[in-house]
C-alpha cells in the first residue's frame, strides 16, 4: 500500500427509516431556537409538514430553491432568513435545495441540518456551485459543509424513478472519479466501491418498484458513500466535462452526468488500471464503461447529449473549454481524443473500448 493522506469532513450523520423524528433532537443539540426550512416549490408540502411537526422552534419556510443555485435566489432567501431572525437552516430536498442552504451558510455561517431526498450526494461536501450572470462558479469553504445530515429513507419513497436514476448516476460518477483521483486512498476506495455496489445494485429494483424499501435503503446508503468520496478527493475529466457542458449549453445537471460518465471513464481507462480492475470486480463486467452505458439504457436514463439540447456545433467549444483550466486527470487531455469522446456522448454511441 502506498502512503496516503485522508482528511475526514466533520459532519454528524444519522441514517435510517423514520429518522425525521430525530430532527427536533438534532436542532436542540445545536442549541438552535428559530430554524428556517428550505425546499423547492415541488417539495413545499414536505417542508410545511416538517414545520408543523417542529412547532415553535420553526420560524418559517422558504420554498424557492432551484437548480444551479442562482445568487438572486440566495439573496431573496437571505432576506427571508434575516426577517425571521433564523439561527439555523434545515435543507429538505436534493442538490438544488442543499445548494441554497450552503450558499446561505457560506455568507452567514448559520449551521445547517440537511435532510437529503435524492441521491446526488451534495450534503457530504464543502463545495458549492452557484450561478451568477450566466456563469457557474465553484466555491469551497468549511462554512459550506453541513453540520448534521439526517438520512431518512421514508422521505425518498416518493422520489420518481427518473430522478432516482439520474441523481443515482450523479453519485456513481463521484465514486468512479474518486477511484482514480490524484489523492486516491484506501479509505475512499472502500467507500467508492461499496457506494457503486449499493447504487448499481439497487437502481434496477427501484425502477421496477419505486417503493421497494430495501432498494431505497441501499440507494440512499450508496448516495451517502459516493457523496463522501466527492467531498474527500478532487474530481477529474468527467466532472470537468459536465461542468463545462452544463454551464455552456444550459444542460440539466444529473442527466448530463448520465450521458457523459461511460465516455469519460472509457477515455481514462488505459491510464487508470487499478480503478478499472476494481470496477470490473465490483460491476462483474470486464468492460466497466460499457456496463454503465448499458445500465443507463436499461434504466431509461439519457445517454445522448443531443437529446438534452446540446447542439452538434457546440462540440468544438466544449473541447476548448475543457482544455482551458483542466482539472487534474490521470490521462493527459488530448484535443483529438477528447473531441471523439464528446462526439460519442453527443450521439449516444457506446463508449470506445
Ligand atoms: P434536485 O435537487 O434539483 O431535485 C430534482 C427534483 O426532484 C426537484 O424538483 C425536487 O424538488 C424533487 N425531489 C427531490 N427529492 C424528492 C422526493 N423525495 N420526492 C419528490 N420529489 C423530490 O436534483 P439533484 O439531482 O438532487 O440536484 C442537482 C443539483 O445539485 C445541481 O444544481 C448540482 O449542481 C447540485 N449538486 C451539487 C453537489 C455539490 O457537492 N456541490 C453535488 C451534487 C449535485
Amino acid at each position: 500500500m502506498r502512503d496516503f493522506i485522508y482528511t475526514a469532513k466533520p459532519a454528524r450523520v444519522r441514517f435510517g427509516q423514520g429518522t425525521l423524528a430525530e430532527l427536533a433532537g438534532e436542532i436542540e443539540r445545536l442549541s438552535l431556537k428559530h430554524v428556517v426550512i428550505l425546499s423547492t416549490v415541488g417539495q413545499r408540502s414536505m417542508a410545511a409538514d416538517i414545520a408543523e411537526r417542529l412547532g415553535s422552534v420553526c420560524a418559517g419556510t422558504f420554498s424557492g430553491a432551484v437548480m444551479h443555485t442562482p445568487v438572486t435566489v440566495t439573496e431573496e432567501a437571505m432576506a427571508v432568513v434575516a426577517g425571521m431572525k433564523a439561527d439555523g437552516l434545515i435543507s429538505v430536498g436534493g442538490g438544488s435545495t442543499i445548494g441554497l442552504g450552503k450558499a446561505i451558510a457560506l455568507r452567514t455561517d448559520l449551521p445547517q441540518i440537511v435532510v437529503p431526498t435524492t441521491y446526488a450526494g451534495s450534503e457530504m461536501t464543502a463545495i458549492l456551485g452557484e450561478t451568477q450572470d450566466g456563469a457557474k462558479v465553484t466555491k469551497s469553504s468549511p462554512r459550506i459543509l453541513p453540520e448534521v445530515v439526517l438520512y431518512d429513507v421514508e422521505l425518498t419513497m416518493g422520489l420518481s424513478a427518473a430522478v432516482s436514476v439520474t441523481s443515482g448516476f450523479n453519485a456513481i460518477a463521484h465514486a468512479v472519479e474518486a477511484l482514480y483521483a490524484q489523492e486516491a486512498n484506501p479509505i475512499v476506495r472502500t467507500l467508492a466501491l461499496d457506494g457503486i455496489r449499493a447504487l448499481t445494485g439497487s437502481l434496477p429494483a427501484l425502477v421496477a418498484k419505486t417503493d421497494d424499501v430495501h432498494a431505497r435503503t441501499e440507494a440512499l446508503y450508496g448516495a451517502w458513500l459516493c457523496g463522501t468520496c466527492l467531498g474527500a478527493v478532487g474530481m477529474a475529466l468527467h466532472h470537468k466535462l459536465c461542468h463545462v457542458l452544463g454551464g455552456t449549453f444550459d444542460l440539466p445537471h444529473a442527466e448530463t452526468h448520465c450521458a457523459v460518465l461511460p465516455h469519460a471513464l472509457a477515455y481514462n481507462a488505459p491510464f487508470a488500471p487499478e480503478a478499472i480492475l476494481d470496477l470490473k470486480r465490483t460491476l462483474g463486467n470486464p468492460d466497466p464503461a460499457r456496463h454503465l452505458f448499458d445500465l443507463a439504457g436499461e434504466l431509461g436514463a439519457p445517454r445522448a447529449l443531443r437529446d438534452l439540447g446540446m447542439p452538434y456545433e457546440g462540440i468544438d467549444e466544449a473541447v476548448s473549454r475543457a482544455l482551458a483550466n483542466p482539472y487534474w486527470n490521470p490521462r493527459p487531455l488530448e484535443a483529438r481524443a477528447l473531441r471523439l469522446t464528446i462526439e460519442r456522448a453527443w450521439a449516444g454511441d457506446s463508449p470506445a473500448s
